[in-house]
């Protein structure tokens, strides 16, 4: 199953696209695959290419 969820790398910030990000302009129901190039980590400031895919916990 692919739970759409993406962690962080770095501070294992957890990426739900259910929520979004809205503090950052991202509207919850946004796919990981659909944030913007320049969106990063709201946590740490990490890059999209710091994320990978993971499981809810
Ligand atoms: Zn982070």
């Amino acid at each position: 199953m692919d739970s759409g969820i993406y962690k962080c790398g770095l501070c294992e910030y957890i990426y739900r696209p259910q929520k979004g990000d809205p503090e950052n302009g991202i509207a919850p129901g946004t796919p990981f695959e659909e944030l913007p190039d320049d969106w990063v980590c709201p946590r740490c400031g990490a890059p999209k290419t710091y994320f990978y895919s993971a499981d809810d916990e």
